[in-house]
């Protein structure tokens, strides 16, 4: 049973929360456009906000421990960014008083550690293109020690209170190592154990996958329904928004397979670690493309797996075969 009294949940609850109004917030009085990386992914002034905010509470909640972003301030500290750091300090100060443009840089910049030993690790707007869209996003944050996830939680201010796989007024989750997965609406009200679908025939099965085809290799993924002999169309969805609605019951297969434009992509430990543990704890199984557990060990990518297959544990293993009769691993 979940102690919604532990500091380290509170916390992690609090976090997202926060994150939700503060994506909702700069969505609705700002003009969202992309500002270009260097890697040409899209992030916008509230993916910043965000682990600004993050990393600063976390310096004053748990000051021993370390935050692992997505984001650095790197190309926020010259004069020409000046006009991003003013904004990046606005969406903040709506939650702490204090964020000024001087020191926002340093607070980012709190959330570049190691990805070692003990850390928090946080991606503050996953699915930013699903932002940009007006979709679905989720703030993830997970508490990682010595390469096994312990906490997890995700807030996804688009996706229906229930966490059907439908828009709505959002949800927020939570998981802990050996002690269940909860949800409860973003609105309010109590958390509730959540449980994945019982569903096991594979003809059924609901599967669930990214929108951006870059991200995935969307004709593998009908070729596999097809082999499993699901008649329905897989559901596009941004984001680990997804893991919520597995977690929930809402769908029975999660895959993110190899996009053909980046085979040898290895995913990122925010991006899966809070999705995974909300997951497991709901009864569910995620593993890579060859049946292997996902290996938080090895820093900031899984370095050792290829691509996820989440399941609600049931259909798992058929699954996996659908997968090795398609896809060339
Ligand atoms: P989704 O919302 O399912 O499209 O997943 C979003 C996440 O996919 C982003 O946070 C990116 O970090 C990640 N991503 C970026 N490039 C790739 C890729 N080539 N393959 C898989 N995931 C990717
Ligand atoms: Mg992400």
């Amino acid at each position: 049973m979940l102690s919604i009294e532990r500091p380290d949940i509170r916390f992690a609850l609090e976090m997202v929360e926060a994150a939700c109004r503060i994506g909702k917030r700069v969505q609705a009085e700002m003009n969202v456009e992309g500002i270009e990386k260097s890697d040409l992914s899209p992030v916008t002034v509230a993916d910043y906000a965000i682990q600004a905010y993050i990393g600063r509470r976390l310096r004053e909640a748990f000051p021993d421990l370390q935050l692992v972003g997505e984001e650095s301030a790197d190309a926020l500290r010259g004069d020409d960014a000046a006009g991003t750091r003013r904004l990046i300090a606005q969406a903040v100060q709506h939650e702490i008083a204090d964020a000024s443009e001087s020191v926002i840089c340093d607070w980012i910049d709190y959330g570049t550690a190691d990805a070692e030993g003990a850390y928090w690790t946080i991606d503050p707007i996953d699915g930013t293109k699903g932002y940009l869209r007006g979709d679905q996003y989720a703030a993830a944050l997970a508490f990682i020690e010595n390469g096994e996830v312990r906490l997890g939680a995700l807030g996804c201010p688009n996706l229906d209170a229930a966490c059907r796989p439908q828009r709505g007024e959002g949800a927020v989750l939570i998981a802990a190592r050996g002690e269940g997965a909860y949800a409860r609406p973003l609105a309010g009200g109590s958390l509730e154990r959540i449980h994945c679908s019982p569903q096991a025939d594979k003809t059924q099965a609901r599967l669930l996958r990214s929108v951006e085809k870059g991200h995935t290799n969307i004709s593998e993924t009908d070729l596999i329904a097809q082999a499993l002999g699901v008649v329905a169309d897989p559901v596009p969805m941004d984001s680990q928004a997804k893991y919520a609605v597995l977690a929930a019951g809402g769908g029975e297969m999660l895959l993110r397979l190899m996009s053909p434009k980046m085979p040898d992509y290895k995913e990122r430990i925010w991006d899966q670690a809070a999705g995974s543990i909300v997951l497991e704890e709901a009864g569910g199984r995620i593993t890579d493309l060859k049946g292997k557990p996902l290996d938080f060990g090895h820093g900031r990518t899984l370095a050792t797996n290829t691509g996820v297959f989440a399941s609600n544990g049931l259909l798992h293993d058929a699954g996996l075969e659908a997968i090795a009769q398609v896809c060339k691993l």
